[in-house]
């Protein structure tokens, strides 16, 4: 074949287990075989559609098996897979699809008229250039465009240094960055999950976490795929159902950030959940929590721990199984293709114990951001190494701790909220001078942001009025959850924010 991408893995898999099931999704089962024929059938639609090498194509909605037939459609073409983040708004959306130069959409399950004001918003023609895999809405009809389709099989030249997707992640700007992944960055993450996780090719792995992410695609789905695997994809992640569909289909493998794992533990059916076929439980995107690692070690389940991020595809540190005790709060050590350094501010590598910069470098690392040469130069070291922004420790046998973090960020349930983002929308409102956000800890989703706010005088709009004018411009997960009111923010000499004492002052009592 001389299609060396993600795209072809369909037909490769078909090669080998056509009969095999790839995705079940709510009650239908496709096997590799159909995975390739619809994967194929929606390449020769998507170049009906004036869709080829290098050109965009978005995919909008919940997890759905029409967006694993979109990236795989789009990989066979060499066209670049745009996975949008399916809690954003309108005028977010319509951000990254013009940013992307997105050509074509494929929607599935949005809310009345969201996805007809985003193709106005983004200035895509709802007839050509939309296609609606469920739930209505505008554009040609997925399931009927495909049944007329040829199912011709398609054999590009791609290769490993080609660009499969763009993935946005929002940025300390404030405006989101496009980080750009290759076909290669993907399959050297694939093969260090594989490396260093034991995934087998009778793996019934349960996806709940978002695809738009690279944490599900890449630590679970696509690695799942890659060796055979069943993937059992939900569209949402219900803890409950969760523990139910876990004995139901005898999975044997979970991906989820440690909010989803925690909430499930706290579920009604937890103690008679029949968890006995569970033996690969990747978790990562934000620190374990001591007390989720015990709920799980009390049921004999431990840990394979991640750290990483969008732009390493996202594998970089791995805390085995075998160590989830004896290294207990570490990130673990580098995945096996992968190189992370910990440096001090000159460049060296800092001694055990001491703090420095997480560096990674590797063939699961981004060449850059897309059309922003200026972040991309930013954002690394030579040698192609990337600077995470995170800060860590790194002890005598090499495993690694993240301890702070450089870049202003909160992680709040998984998902990353940029306090500049949240300040600017705060902004935009005429009564506030001053605002700056900061996380604060919250039980249920590790943080969540805390607004602070200064005033125009004679103004006095209420905390509610604040956040329903933040509704209307940011998806609901970067609202802050508390709006506090102050006289002034601190600030050093040039008038830079000081977080540090802002966090001090208003970041630990409850009251706020
Ligand atoms: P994202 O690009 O959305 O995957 O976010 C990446 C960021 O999440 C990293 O740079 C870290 O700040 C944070 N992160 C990811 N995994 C972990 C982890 N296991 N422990 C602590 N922070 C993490």
């Amino acid at each position: 074949m001389r299609n060396q991408g993600i795209g072809s893995w369909p037909a490769r898999r078909n090669r080998r287990t056509p009969r095999r099931t790839a995705v079940l999704h709510e009650g239908r089962a496709y096997d590799y075989a159909t995975l390739h024929d619809r994967s194929t059938r929606l390449a020769h639609v998507l170049r009906g559609a004036s869709v080829g090498r290098g050109d965009r194509v978005a995919f909008l909605g919940p997890n759905h098996p029409a967006f694993l037939e979109t990236l795989f459609a789009s990989g066979i073409l060499g066209a670049v897979f745009v996975p949008l983040n399916n809690r954003l708004t309108v005028a977010e959306l319509a951000f990254q699809l013009h940013d992307s130069g997105s050509r074509l959409l494929v929607h599935a399950r949005q809310p009345d008229g969201k996805a007809a004001e985003l193709a106005a918003a983004a200035g895509l023609d709802a007839h050509d250039a939309l296609l609606s895999a469920e739930g209505g809405g505008p554009g040609r009809r997925y399931e009927e465009v495909l049944a007329a389709s040829s199912a011709e099989p398609i054999d590009e030249e791609v290769g490993h240094d080609d660009v499969c997707l763009i993935m946005y992640t929002s940025g300390t700007t404030g405006r989101a960055k496009g980080a750009v992944l290759t076909h290669g960055n993907i399959v050297w993450n694939s093969l260090n999950v594989v490396v260093d996780t034991d995934l087998a090719g009778d793996e019934v792995a349960l996806v709940a976490a978002p695809l738009f992410h690279t944490g599900a695609l890449n630590m679970s789905c696509l690695p799942t795929l890659l060796k055979g695997g069943t993937v059992l994809l939900e569209s949402a992640f219900d803890p409950e159902r969760a523990l139910r569909l876990i004995g139901l289909h005898g999975v044997t493998a979970l991906f989820g950030v440690p909010t989803m794992y925690d909430a499930m533990a706290a579920a009604p059916g937890w103690r008679d959940a029949d968890l006995t076929g569970l033996r690969l439980l990747l978790c990562g995107g934000a620190p374990v929590p001591i007390r989720t690692a015990r709920a799980y070690l009390e049921r004999g389940l431990a840990f394979v721990q991640g750290y990483g991020m969008t732009e390493a595809s996202p594998g970089a540190l791995v805390l085995d199984r075998a160590d989830s005790a004896r290294k207990a709060g570490t990130a673990g050590v580098p995945h096996f293709f992968t190189d992370v350094t910990v440096l001090r501010p000159d460049g060296t590598e800092t001694a055990p114990g001491e703090k420095g910069e997480v560096v990674v470098a590797g063939p699961n690392v981004t060449p850059g951001y897309w059309r922003l040469p200026g972040a991309t130069a930013d954002a690394f070291l030579d040698g192609g190494r990337f600077r995470s922004g995170d800060v860590a420790t790194v002890d005598a046998d090499g495993y690694v701790t993240l301890v702070d973090r450089l870049k202003d960020m909160i992680i709040s349930g998984g998902e990353n909220i940029y306090p500049a983002e949240v300040e600017d929308a705060l902004l935009r409102h005429p009564d506030v001078a001053e605002a700056a956000v900061i996380g604060v800890p919250d039980a249920r989703w590790g943080e969540v942001g805390r607004a602070v706010v200064v005033l125009r005088p004679g103004t006095a709009p209420t905390p509610e009025e604040l956040l329903a004018h933040l509704g209307g411009l940011l998806a609901r997960y970067k609202l802050p959850r508390s709006v506090v009111l102050a006289p002034e923010l601190p600030r050093n000499a040039t008038g830079k924010l000081l977080k540090g004492p802002l966090r001090e002052h208003y970041g630990s009592d409850p009251a706020h």
